[in-house]
């Protein structure tokens, strides 16, 4: 429980290590885990946590640790905000489920209403909710399919969309995701992504466009193609930015054909890029939008919102769960869309990339293993080759990542080839606490990779 007194809103914001990492706390944790949970869920960090507000995590040891990872792009509006704390007690306190398909309650009402309000394009929109990201992605395909009457759905190089049957084979890297668990969903076409630091040198949005559609007209057919699904930044496959032109060409072309643009906003969206949704930086108007992640501070909620002809096309019962937009879940997205236009989180994201772009330009300028730097808003990375070259370097990004989580800063690592540091800070980090981790990574950066 959250002791309002002690919680997040005065917890202090600062870096601090009182216990050797992991502390005798965690070490106790990690052994009773040993035994009750399968070793098959991973962790990045090896400490446990106790709380976590603002930019900092604490761990059971009472080690701070300055969070650049937010739960995966999950808590933008800062780890159990005030405003999202007050919407779920007062909300676990009326009522915690009735089942929206069974008693229906305003809340899953208000945030559709939001989404239809926040997602690019002023079309008519309608929405369902969901409990995670995954979920929403198989029921964009589900939509998309169901209105088209066409069965085909093309996704890219890199992509990564959840750990369902039909979203593992909408994922494209096989380890840990997909290793064994197949057969996979059929009639899914990977075409090549925009990835400008891979692609020949010079290669436009619009000619990377091209490379992926002349394969999809000649291996899919344009007329089988129900959806055509991207991730406007990639996540897991290691931020990568398609080349300015690519989206846009690949919008066009899907209205052409008369297939469903399906933009998987779940890690991009709520302010994380600097934009309510990353779609937006290049004025793309896709036809259906997921969501989750970012959308409610923590709770788990996914959103899938479209256009109203589309997401209507499905016959009553058609869609739907459980626990789909529990209650509990849709007050902290209210309160967490609240929250995020009060305080224009989109502009603090903007300003976490004006301070940590030029920091890690300055990293690729002294040393010889940053082979690139991308990202936006609050969705920045590095991708580490070895140097001079182009190739990855997944164990120098893997020792990068473990000595800041020994120096108290949580960062993240991702990448088809596994060389990608990534950094997803809550909207809400302070400045100094920005700085100081930055301050960490040039020590490491200095220690671990050789200098020019
Ligand atoms: C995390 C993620 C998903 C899957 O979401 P879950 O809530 O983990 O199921 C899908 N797409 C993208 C782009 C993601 O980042």
């Amino acid at each position: 429980m959250t002791d309002l007194l002690t919680g997040p809103d005065t917890l202090a914001q600062e870096r601090r290590l009182v216990t050797e990492v992991p502390g005798p706390r965690s070490r106790a944790l990690a052994d009773r885990r040993a035994a009750a949970v399968t070793s098959a869920v991973g962790s990045t960090m090896p400490v446990y946590a106790e709380r976590a507000g603002g930019g900092v995590i604490v761990d059971v040891d009472g080690n701070s640790f300055i969070d650049l990872g937010s739960g995966i792009a999950v808590t933008n509006v800062g780890n159990a905000a005030p405003a999202v704390v007050a919407a779920v007690q007062a909300q676990v306190a009326a009522f915690t489920h009735t089942c929206f398909m069974v008693t229906p309650y305003e809340g899953y009402v208000a945030v559709c209403e939001e989404l239809s309000a926040l997602t690019p394009g002023d079309h008519a929109k309608k929405s369902a909710l969901f409990n995670s990201g995954a979920e929403a992605v198989e029921n964009a395909v589900k939509v998309a399919r169901h209105a088209t009457g066409r069965t085909a759905v093309v996704v890219f190089d890199h992509a990564y969309h959840g750990r369902t049957n039909l979203t593992m084979a909408l994922t494209a890297k096989n380890m840990p995701y997909k290793d064994g668990f197949g057969p996979f969903a059929s009639d899914i076409h990977r075409v090549p992504m925009s990835y400008p630091f891979r692609d020949q040198p010079g290669t436009t949005g619009e000619q990377a466009a091209a490379r992926a559609i002349a394969m999809i007209e000649t291996q899919v057919g344009a007329g089988n193609v129900a959806a055509v699904l991207i991730e406007p930044i990639q996540g897991e496959g290691g931020f990568v930015v398609p080349a300015p032109g690519f989206l846009p060409a690949l919008a066009e072309w899907s209205r052409e054909a008369g297939a469903v643009f399906i933009a998987d906003e779940i890690q991009t969206g709520f302010c994380r890029t600097g934009a309510w949704f990353a779609s937006e930086h290049e004025g793309v108007v896709p036809d259906l939008v997921t969501t989750a992640k970012g959308i409610a501070g923590g709770l788990p909620l996914a959103g899938l919102t479209g256009r109203a002809e589309l997401m209507d096309s499905v016959h009553t019962g058609g869609l739907g769960g459980t626990y789909g937009g529990n209650p509990v879940a849709c007050a902290a997205a209210l309160a967490t869309i609240r929250t995020m236009r009060e305080q224009d989180l989109a502009g603090a994201a903007r300003a976490i990339e004006a301070t940590m772009l030029p920091r890690l330009r300055a990293l690729q300028e002294r040393t010889s293993v940053v082979g690139d730097v991308r990202g936006r808003g609050a969705m920045l990375a590095v991708e580490l080759v070895k140097a001079g070259t182009s190739e990855p370097d997944a164990e120098l990004t893997g020792r990068i990542a473990k000595a800041c989580h020994a120096q108290g800063v949580l960062t993240l690592t991702a990448g088809t080839f596994g060389n990608v540091l990534r950094f997803l800070p809550p909207l809400v980090i302070g400045q100094e606490l920005l700085t100081e981790a930055l301050d960490v990574l040039d020590a490491v950066f200095d220690e671990l990779a050789p200098a020019r």
